[in-house]
């Protein structure tokens, strides 16, 4: 019923090898042997939020909103990459502040982001601008964070500024709960579930998957749960 996707960057077989030595490090720095199901969980999880929200910002704001001409960008390809670049950064943060809360890899905070960093990024992760932007990121709560999310999306992808608020409270909450999820974490997960049941009551409508959490990397179609359709964010009481 709930469907998985993709993700685009890199090669399958690059995306494997970086899943598994981040797997072994997990377990070698943590002490632990789930590294392959926290990896997976984890991995599945942000690219399917990043893929989703990609599609939010862009497609359904041009499909519900029409194409604002002002807002062609020069290259769609170069937008979508920086874009989803943008994305990811974000979810390393967010992933990373809450690590820093809830202790789910030891106490050692810059070891989990420049992890993390590793996982999503590959080669990347060790550019001085990746890590210094990370760095920004780490040192704002998680209004300013989300903020100076919203403003560099918007200066790489300017419809984003036309896309319902409401999604922008609801993402990092989509992110926590990925994180909880893939630490097993589950009282969590339905916490922060709830915390996005009260931004957006409409959540709970969907007749598919009734605003439950879902597995993560998979989304529901009609609602697109954990990254709403438009139609679902702009629902009136
Ligand atoms: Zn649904």
């Amino acid at each position: 019923m709930f469907q998985r996707r993709g993700s685009v960057v890199g090669s399958e077989e690059q995306r494997q090898v970086r899943r598994d030595q981040a797997a072994d490090e997990l377990n070698r720095h943590g002490n632990r042997q789930d590294g392959q199901r926290v990896v997976t969980r984890l991995a599945d999880g942000f690219t399917l939020l990043r893929t989703s929200l990609y599609e939010r910002v862009h497609r359904d704001v041009e499909q519900v909103l029409g194409r604002d001409s002002m807002f062609l960008p020069i290259s769609e390809v170069k937008a979508e990459k920086v874009s989803k670049t943008e994305i990811e950064l974000y979810q390393i943060a967010v992933a990373s502040q809450m690590n820093r809360r809830r202790r789910y890899v030891g106490a050692d905070t810059e070891w989990f982001w420049q992890w993390l960093a590793r996982l999503r990024l590959g080669r990347a992760a060790t550019d001085p601008l990746v890590i210094r932007r990370i760095g920004e990121y780490l040192a704002l709560d998680e209004d300013h964070g989300r903020l100076a999310f919203t403003d560099v999306l918007a200066k790489a992808l300017p419809e984003s500024r036309r896309a319902p608020l409401v999604l922008f409270r609801l993402v990092p909450l989509a992110i926590q709960i990925v994180t909880a999820q893939a630490f097993g974490d589950r009282p969590t997960a339905e916490a922060l579930r709830r915390q996005q049941v009260d931004i957006l009551p409409a959540i709970t409508d969907c007749r598919t998957c009734r605003g439950q959490l879902l597995e993560s990397g998979t989304h529901c179609p009609p609602c697109g749960n954990p990254v709403w359709r438009f139609q679902w964010l702009t629902a009136a009481d």
